[in-house]
């Protein structure tokens, strides 16, 4: 069993259930790196307007208005290409490339087919379907809101692939800390008996689709879990008849007055976003990309809300801990929950061997009595 953890919290940070939106920005940025184009510059566009395309999907532009340069754009992952598309505000639509769908007389192989080209999730030999709605950022509810703004669609699409696939058990995930979504549920899951809520312990990490399968004892093989981003965008196609625009993210952290859940349009430029939403406590804080343990100081710059970026967080900033000697207490060890060694993330040969089971949950870090920081080393540096 792997072992999990609950990590010590400031109980004074939280996030309102107020939602705010970001869905009018003046300019959004389209990463594309190794797609092909389909537009120039000086084009109009609409919202829905095929902008890119790869080997298995086209990438939509999610405003109306011109395009007007192709520049690098900083994402959480890394330095990319992108097209510069200034809004026009007239929210043109391009029709819709995908004829609208129906649940009810949709037949099982038009639906798998869909669901494996647009959103990559194969239901081939699966019987049990799993929603997970745990955030695994202590300070974000990214996750847990997508299902709280939209619970009643979600059952409903749910209780359709429970009867189109005939799987054998729908499982909702959620922290016993999503206590409003708790409520919700329970009032409504009387008329979905196919559907089970399951209400896990607050431990780090529950929210890694791997490590929570492992953790409800459930085979790999035979089950599928659908993180609630992806229902979200499931969801908006299937019901709504509507292109990918907006997602929502967390910004949240001890360094802001008002942590907030954003509904924010695709490819918003975060510098912006935060001038007009956000009220700091403090000139001097940091921006970290991602989860408090393992995501990365950014400079907000020329920084972008793409597709993987589920929160940002602003955290006033501390007087550096340098590094200490190991005192060998082996702690690094024992809180790996994929049992790698990190002592041994020095030796190049093991760290290879590693980097793709290495979960990068920052755990190791963590722990560590003499602040070694463990991130650096799997990023490339030698000498633990
Ligand atoms: S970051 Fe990698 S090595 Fe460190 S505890 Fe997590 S999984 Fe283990
Ligand atoms: S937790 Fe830190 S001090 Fe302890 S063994 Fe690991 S690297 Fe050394």
């Amino acid at each position: 069993m792997t072992k999990l953890i609950e990590l010590e919290q400031d109980e004074t940070i939280k996030v309102s259930s107020n939602v705010l939106k970001y869905l009018k920005p003046n300019v959004i940025y389209v990463p594309f790196n190794d797609a092909k184009a389909l537009v120039n510059i000086n084009e109009i566009v609409d919202i829905g307007t095929p902008l890119f395309k790869t080997s298995s999907l086209i990438i939509t532009s999610p405003i109306s208005g011109k395009t007007k340069s192709f520049k690098p754009i900083s994402t959480i992952n890394g330095q990319k290409y992108a097209l510069e598309i200034l809004n026009d505000f007239e929210e043109r639509k391009r029709l819709e490339p995908i004829k609208k769908i129906s649940l009810n007389n949709i037949k099982k192989e038009a639906l798998e087919k869909l669901l494996y080209t647009q959103f990559n999730l194969d239901f081939k030999d699966k019987n049990i379907l799993i929603l997970n709605a745990i955030d695994d950022n202590i300070y974000a509810n990214t996750s847990s809101f997508y299902l709280l703004l939209n619970y009643e669609g979600f059952l409903e699409i749910l209780d359709k692939f429970f009867k189109i696939f005939t799987l054998d058990k729908i499982i909702i995930c959620l922290k016993e800390t999503s206590s409003e979504n708790i409520n919700k549920l329970m009032e409504c899951l009387g008329m979905y008996p196919n559907i089970e809520l399951r209400i896990l312990p607050n431990l780090y990490l529950l929210g890694t689709n791997s490590i929570l399968l492992k953790y409800l004892n459930i085979p790999m093989s035979n089950s599928l879990v659908l993180k609630t981003n992806t229902l979200y965008d499931i969801y908006n196609l299937i019901k709504r008849n509507r292109q990918k625009t907006d997602k929502l993210i967390t910004i949240s952290g001890n360094g802001l007055k008002n942590p907030s859940i954003i509904q924010v349009k695709i490819g918003s430029p975060l510098k912006n976003l935060i001038t007009d939403l956000i009220e700091l406590k403090d000139p001097d804080v940091e921006y970290i990309a991602g989860n408090l343990l393992s995501g990365k100081v950014i400079d907000i710059n020329n920084f972008i809300v793409d597709e993987a970026l589920d929160s940002i967080l602003i955290m006033k900033k501390k007087s550096p801990t340098s590094e200490k000697a190991c005192i060998h207490c082996g702690q690094c060890l024992n809180i790996c929950p994929v049992n790698i060694n990190p002592l041994l993330l020095s030796n190049a040969k093991y760290k290879n061997q590693v980097k793709d089971i290495c979960l990068k949950c920052g755990l190791c870090s963590y722990i560590c009595p003499a602040y070694i920081n463990f991130n650096k080393y799997l990023e490339g540096e030698q000498n633990v």
